[in-house]
């Protein structure tokens, strides 16, 4: 299917494009690698008279680090990721999880700010920044104001962006030595979304849990933070006995769609078995 027609626009700065968004208003979206926006606009759930190009605007695109902190620029696509030394040495559960992310062709084009932009709880980003404890920076006609991802994602489709701004940064804090961290995605193929995913960041101290964040990814409207099992955790000796009461913490705030990927049972019973294989292999890695 072919999308309406619409005009095209090229900035090449944050600040071009930002002066475009002001003068188009509501009219105008955002593309960055067009593979969540492009089909919706072929099946007429967007509209937009004016897209807006971000793939011109080389300050949005690079990993580096600063500091403690590694920070990504949103315009960085999947493959970058996947190869970046920096992200391997300090934040090695982003290149490991983006290879489970669709297939090669989406992540040569698909950017981690568009997947986190986007909002859908299918996309992998959101609960994996949620997991990193990541803080997004959100440049508009005032300025730049941070958000934790934490407190981002509102519901299916809807975040804290105002139409007016942009995604230009994503903020992640280095691992320190010894920190374990998994991703576990259930899906039925190679490129499809999760049909249910957990991401698991942890340090122990001895056999006990000292440090935890726990995520979900496509089972309920938004990416979930697990806080009630990060709780029942903290503190205590890592049993297979307390693997199995996470867990029913983890099922208990599990709210997923039916779909073809399955019921809302068996979704929720997923969620804790791919929180619990996570969680071994965090624990695992630890060491
Ligand atoms: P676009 O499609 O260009 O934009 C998406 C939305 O975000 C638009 O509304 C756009 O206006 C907005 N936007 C983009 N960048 C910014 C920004 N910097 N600031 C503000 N708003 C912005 N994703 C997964 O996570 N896991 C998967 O398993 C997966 N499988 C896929 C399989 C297929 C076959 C396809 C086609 C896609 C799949 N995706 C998956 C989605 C893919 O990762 C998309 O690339 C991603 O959702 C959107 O990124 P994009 O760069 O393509 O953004």
């Amino acid at each position: 299917m072919i999308p309406p027609a619409f005009d095209y626009h090229a900035p090449t700065s944050v600040a071009e494009a930002l002066k475009l968004m002001g003068q188009l208003g509501s009219d105008a979206k955002l593309l960055a690698g067009g593979h969540s926006l492009l089909p919706m606009m072929k099946l007429r759930f967007a509209q937009p008279e004016h897209l807006i190009d971000l793939n011109r605007i080389d300050s949005l695109r690079g990993i580096r680090e600063e500091g403690l902190v590694v920070v990504i620029g949103a315009m960085t696509v999947e493959s970058d990721l996947i190869s970046s030394p920096v992200l391997q040495a300090k934040v090695p559960l982003l290149p490991e999880a983006a290879r489970l992310i669709a297939d090669p062709q989406v992540r040569n084009r698909g950017t981690i700010g568009g997947d986190i932009a986007h909002g859908d709880p299918g996309n992998d980003h959101p609960a994996l920044s949620i997991a990193l404890d990541a803080t997004f920076v959100l440049q508009g006609p005032s300025g730049q104001r941070q958000v934790k991802a934490d407190a981002f994602f509102h519901g299916t489709y809807m975040t804290e962006l105002a139409d007016d701004e942009i995604l230009v940064e994503i903020r992640i804090p280095a691992f320190q030595t010894k920190t374990g961290y998994a991703y576990e995605k259930l899906k039925r193929k190679t490129g499809d979304w999760a049909t249910a995913g957990a991401a698991v960041v942890m340090r122990m101290d001895g056999d006990k849990v000292s440090q935890v964040r726990i995520a979900l990814t496509n089972v309920a409207a938004t990416a979930l933070r697990a806080d009630a099992a990060e709780t029942a955790l903290l503190g205590n000796r890592l049993t297979e006995a307390l693997i199995t009461q996470a867990a029913a913490k983890v099922m208990e705030i599990c709210d997923p769609a039916e779909d073809l990927r399955g019921d809302r049972d068996y979704k929720t019973a997923m969620a804790g078995e791919m929180f619990k294989r996570a969680i071994r292999k965090a624990a695992a890695r630890c060491q």
